[in-house]
Order: structure tokens, then sequence, then C-alpha cells
């Protein structure tokens, strides 16, 4: 499957400078969308997870996804003001501006082995703040998922040497 073939890279979204990697295409794609999911479920079972956290917004997508496929349970991380319980947060910069997350408190039991999904790893920025959240709730991150990895900007050097996925290398 050349998942490549189902993105759309749209210049200067949102703003001037930004080569934005449009999933949506993707995720339309039935065919596609299945065995993009299947790939990343299946890391999650090699890595022996027991739950896959999403960042807000796209990781939600994938990421739940992801977790049905694996027969995990699926954990959102979200941003300020939407989960209805206590919360952890943690602020970080982007590759566009800057933003916090949040995870409720006891979303994560101790010991627990993560593995994160998201659409697309740049800068590792959300990243590093959802395995901190993690970490901060006690739980153990086996691993990182993407649809995307933009190689030029190195997130993986933030990212502790842990075993990542990417099914698409720009
Ligand atoms: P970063 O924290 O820098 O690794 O950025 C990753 C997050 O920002 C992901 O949740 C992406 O959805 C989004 N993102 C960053 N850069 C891009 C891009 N060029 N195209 C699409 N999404 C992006």
């Amino acid at each position: 499957m050349r998942f490549e073939d189902y993105i759309k890279n749209v210049p200067d979204f949102p703003i001037p400078g930004i080569q934005f990697k449009d999933i949506t295409t993707l995720i339309a794609d039935p065919v596609a969308f299945k065995a993009a999911v299947d790939e990343l479920a299946q890391f999650v079972r090699d890595q022996k997870a027991e739950l896959v956290v999403g960042p807000d917004a796209r990781g939600f997508i994938v990421g739940s996804a992801v977790a049905y496929a694996a027969h995990v349970g699926f954990i959102p991380v979200r941003k300020p003001g939407k989960l209805p319980r206590e919360t952890i947060s943690y602020d970080y910069d982007l590759e566009y501006g800057k933003n916090t997350l949040c995870m409720h408190k006891d979303a994560v039991k101790p010991g627990q082995k993560v593995v994160i999904i998201d659409d697309l790893l740049a800068t590792g920025g959300t990243m590093d703040a959802t395995i901190r959240l993690i970490e901060a709730a006690g739980g153990v991150v086996v691993g990182l998922g993407f649809l995307i990895e933009l190689v030029d900007l190195n997130g993986k050097s933030r990212l502790k040497n842990l075993p990542v996925k990417t099914l698409i290398q720009y």
C-alpha cells in the first residue's frame, strides 16, 4: 500500500511556510484507512500495549480506530477545558504556535503500558508533552505510532529512543 498517494500536501496552511499534510483524503478511502489502522494496530500488539493514548484532534481519529482494532482501550489527551474531571496538564511549543494538553488524572494506571498514536510527527513537541502526561500518571510508554513523519524536523531526537512506527516519511 502506497499510503503517500492518499495524502494531500497543502502549502501555506494554516500559516505561510507550513506544508500541511492533509490526512482527510487517506481516512476517506476505506481500503487505505483500514490498511493504515491495521498496520498501527499490529505495532500496538507487538509492543504489548494495554492502552492507546491519542492527542487532540487527529490523534482521536487515528488512535481510537487503532485501539479498537488492537482490542485495547483509548485515552484522549485534550486541549484545556474539555475534559470534565480532574486533569493533569503540560504546556509546549508547536511547529506553529503554542499549546497545552490535558489528560484525566486517573486515565492511565501506574505501570500500564501505553502506545501513543497521532497523525503526524513534526518537531516532537506534542509527543514529548503526551509522554510527560502519561509518565506523570505512572504509565509506561512502550511505543509511538504515526501515519506521517516529517523527517527533517528530527522529532525522534526528543523521543528518548522509544520504538517509533511511521507509515509515510517526508
Ligand atoms: P509536533 O508537536 O511539532 O510534532 O507537531 C505534531 C502535531 O501538529 C500533530 O498533532 C499534527 O497534527 C500537527 N502538525 C504539525 N505539523 C504539521 C504539518 N506540517 N501538517 C499537518 N499537521 C501538522
